[in-house]
This record gives C-alpha cells, structure tokens and sequence, in this order.
C-alpha cells in the first residue's frame, strides 16, 4: 500500500494569494482535497486535473456533513495510501476544529502534517486599514470566539479580564452575538467610546467594513450578515490613515470579462490588482478548424511566402501548435518575415523565440496595411494570414489590391461557450455588476446571444460597457449596446486604462 499522508492547511482568510507557498504545495499534490466554506475556491485551480475534490462548507446552520462526518471522511480517505488536503480557512488551528481533526487523525495512526494560515484577526483588519497592535496604542492582542451561547449560565470568556486587560480584541464569528458581545464589554469596563470595526469578506474584493463604536455599532452593522470579524480598540482609528485596500481606484467595482478562459486571465488579473471584483464569463471559446487541410498545405509549404501576418494571439498559437504537430519547428520559419497586429501578439510570437519584423503603431487591419507598405514592397509578394473562421476581409482584401498573393485560411475557430454564469442578466438588473467589457466584436455578438437578444434592452441603465477598440464598439452598437468606456490604445491595458478614466471621472 502507498504511504497515506494528510496535510491540514491553512488556505488563509480570503485573498488567495495569501496562502503560504508550503500550502499551496500541498494543494498541487493532493489527490484529494476536502475543503469548506471560507476557502476561496480559486485556490483549487492549482489542484492536478485528475484531484478528487469534496466540499463540506458548514454556512451558518446549512451543514453537508457534520464534523464526525468529515472527520471519518479524513481517516477513510487518508487509508486508501493517498495524499489527503484539507483545506481549511484561515489557520487551521484558529477556531476551525482542526485541532480535533489532527486528534482524530492521531489516535486512527494516521500521519498528518499542519500547515498554518494567515488567520482572519490578522489579515482582514490590515485590509481594512488597521494594525492590530501598534506601539502608541496597545500591546496586547486577543483572539476570542464570539459564538458561544448567551443564554448558557457559565461562560468560557471571563469578560471582565477581557475587556480590560487587552487592548485589541478580535471576535471570531460574532456577528449573531453582536449585541451582547458589545454588552458584556462596556459592562466589564471597556469604554462605551472605544471604536470598533466589522468586516465581512476581509482581504476580498467583497470586503465591507463598518465602523462604530460599542455603543453604536449594533445598530450600524445590523445589516452585516457572516462571515464578519469584529474588532474592538483603539488601533481601529488608524484606519483614517492607512486604509490601502479599500481605497484602490476600482475596489467595490463589478467586473465582466467576457473573453475566452484561456485569455481572460491576464486581462483579469490588471482589473483585480486596481480592486476590481471580476466575473469572468466566457463567450468564447477557441477549437481547431473544421477542416485542417489547408493549414496543414500552408505549412508544408511555408518556403512559398515572404510574410506570415498575424491578426491575434490565438492565430499564432495556433498555427505553432499545428506546426510542432506536424513535425516541424521554428528553423522551418527560416527567412520568413513575421507581422503582428498589435503588442500582444506581438508577445505571443516572442514566446516562440522569434523576433517580429512588422508592427503597426494601431491595432487595427487598416494599420496592419499602412505599415507592411512601409517596410515591403507587397507586389509580388506572398502572404500567409493565419486567421478566425470569422476574420474580417478587409486585410488580404487590401494586399490583393496593391498585389499581393494571399492565402487567408482558418487556423482556429471560435465558437460560442456554454454560458458559465446562468444569472448574469438578473445580477446586471439588480445592480450588482457595473461593467461588461468586450475584446472583440465576437465577444458582443455572443454576449447578445447568450443573455438573448430580446433581453439586451432591459439591462440598458443598469451596466455600462467598455470596449476595446472601434470595430468592437460599432459592433456592441449596432446590437443595441451602448458603448460608453472606450479604449484609446486597442488593446487590454489600453482597455484598462480607459476604466480607471471612467470610474475616477465618475466619482469626481
Ligand atoms: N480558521 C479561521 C476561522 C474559522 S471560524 C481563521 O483562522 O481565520 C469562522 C469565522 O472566521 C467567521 O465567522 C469570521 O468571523 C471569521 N472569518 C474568516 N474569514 C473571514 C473573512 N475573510 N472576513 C471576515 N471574517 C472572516
């Protein structure tokens, strides 16, 4: 039998990057990974392809498997000689039962290791602009269950050291509690001014704090639901003052990234840096040409061409995937010149370790022309364009004209994705998201197909759209959506940049 081993990790409190790299390593080797409810679930993208992954989230009363249960569950799979993670949110040994995971794991004989975490006490009052200790304030710090039964007659806290003998105290799942939490302190002695603060969904881009004091933050957090921290002290007035998170230029800003999920990540990864909370919502998705024949000839032949012009990312992946297939490599492009669009593609070439000849200052067709003009002479010379199912004719259109030979051909399609997010319409009426951005005007046509096109109208109002460049645009508006972000330079930090113009213009 293969030797069993169970890692208890902290996957920490939120942000996903905030896992330690030992954790991490933990979750790419797992062959299982049990995880709950606080952990961001974008962590288990690292897990292998093949990982069995068992959710046993308890949210508030809604529990898929009570704790003896996840406890067998742990044994069971750890005796099948595998490597078992359990996921666990912030430390796994803060409040989070896995102290009797390890117990349980021990007295079964089976081996574990515990991985600890960035603990929510920690790691959401900094994201909120509040250090938990600090020189000029306190020098003690206390981590408290806020969970425990009011009406039970003994209490586990002795509230009157508590609240007198710490300076910043941090309640853990607190938030039912709340008043008398906040009771028992100003009761034991803690001053009915001391500030407080509540946050829920700390180090996300979800994150919501209110600030009060014990006597006022009941009522100002009432609408607050878990998972919320509470803490109590001076330190939380320091937040005036360095409240980095929540001030980024697009923290509290919904997001849609409509691109391929090969693409989206990039694009998405600019938006969250600047606070963005993102929803990424395929309308792509790329495949291979139906008919592979003519791609494959050109790449037989590719000694026949003076130039290979590349239109998008996808046509250079592509076209070098269908090259290696083939048998070839890139000394086969020995000679050839090489055109890209724009810098992305541009990049995607240089991933092949080839230098590229032509670049246009602007990203679009029109361009692409204007600048070959400059550098060849385009009569008599022949073109290879590895391009969409669904490219505009324009380019080979123009090269023949001022005599070019052209083989325009399919290196991939794209074809519509399965809608990843079914309520999408429905988020965009209530508000909930405040922008839908395109890269391509296939990325308007299949949005409109998806949402369905007698339901465009009815979101007018409610969201506003950005687009990446003009052909996108006219696109987005002959479909009825109007364009309102629109990027000066035609590509996705281009793209980004005109967001952040339009949500600090809109703010003031
Ligand atoms: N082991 C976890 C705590 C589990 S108890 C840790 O170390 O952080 C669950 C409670 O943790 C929640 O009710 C809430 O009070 C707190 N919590 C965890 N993550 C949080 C987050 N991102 N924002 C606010 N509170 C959080």
């Amino acid at each position: 039998m293969k030797r069993s081993m169970v890692y208890l990790v902290g996957a920490g409190p939120g942000d996903p990057r905030l896992i330690t790299i030992k954790g991490l390593e933990c979750i790419k080797k797992a062959d299982v990974i049990i995880y709950d409810y606080l952990v961001n679930v974008d962590l288990l993208k690292a897990a292998k392809p093949d990982a069995e992954l068992i959710y046993v989230g308890k949210q508030g009363g809604a529990h898929t498997l009570e704790q003896d249960e996840i406890n067998e569950l742990l044994v069971k799979k750890a005796q099948e000689g595998i490597v078992v993670t359990r996921l666990k949110g912030g430390d796994p040994y803060v409040f989070g039962r896995g102290g009797e995971e390890a117990l349980v794991l021990r007295e079964n004989q089976v081996p574990f290791e515990v991985v600890p975490g960035i603990t929510a006490a920690i790691a959401t009052p900094n994201y909120a602009g509040i250090p938990v200790t600090h020189r000029n304030y306190t020098s003690t710090f206390g981590l408290i269950t806020g969970h425990e039964d009011p009406t039970k007659d003994e209490s586990s806290i002795d509230w009157a050291k508590v609240s007198t003998g710490i300076g910043t105290l941090t309640f853990y799942m607190g938030i039912k509690n709340l008043p008398y939490i906040t009771e028992q302190l100003m009761k034991h002695g803690r001053s009915k001014d001391t500030p407080v603060a509540v946050i829920r969904w700390g180090t996300t881009a979800q994150q919501k704090t209110v600030i009060g004091t014990l006597d006022t933050i009941v009522e100002k957090a009432r609408h607050i639901r878990p998972p919320a921290i509470t803490i109590v002290g001076e330190v939380v007035k320091l937040r005036d003052q360095l409240n980095w998170f929540e001030t980024r230029p697009l923290f509290g800003k919904t997001i849609v990234v409509t691109r391929s999920r090969e693409q989206a990540s990039e694009f998405a990864d600019q938006l969250s840096e600047y606070g963005a909370r993102v929803i990424e919502f395929p309308t792509i998705e790329i495949a291979k040409p139906d008919a592979i024949q003519p791609l494959d000839d050109a790449i037989n032949n590719i000694h026949s061409y003076h130039w290979l012009v590349f239109t998008s990312i996808n046509g250079v992946d592509s076209f070098f995937q269908r090259l290696f297939e083939l048998g070839n490599d890139i000394r086969d492009l020995k000679g050839i010149k090489l055109c890209a669009i724009g810098p992305a593609t541009e990049e995607g070439i240089k991933k092949y370790h080839i230098r590229v000849d032509c670049r246009p200052p602007k990203f679009v067709a029109e361009s692409v022309v204007e600048e070959l003009k400059k550098v060849t002479a385009i009569q008599g010379e022949s073109f290879l364009l590895p391009r969409a199912d669904i490219a505009r004719s324009f380019l080979p259109e123009e090269l023949r004209k001022l005599g070019g030979t052209v083989t325009d051909l399919v290196a991939y399609k794209t074809v519509m994705a399965q809608p990843g997010d079914t309520n999408l319409a429905e988020k965009i009426k209530n508000g909930e998201v405040h922008i839908v951005t395109f890269t391509s005007s296939s990325t308007v046509r299949n949005f409109v197909q998806i949402i369905g096109e007698k339901n465009i109208a009815s979101l007018n109002g409610h969201v506003r759209y950005a687009s990446i460049g003009p052909i996108t645009t006219e696109t987005a508006e002959e479909l009825g959506l109007p364009v309102t972000i629109k990027a000066k330079e035609y590509t996705i930090p281009g793209l980004v940049n005109a967001i952040l113009e339009s949500t600090t213009s809109v703010s003031g």
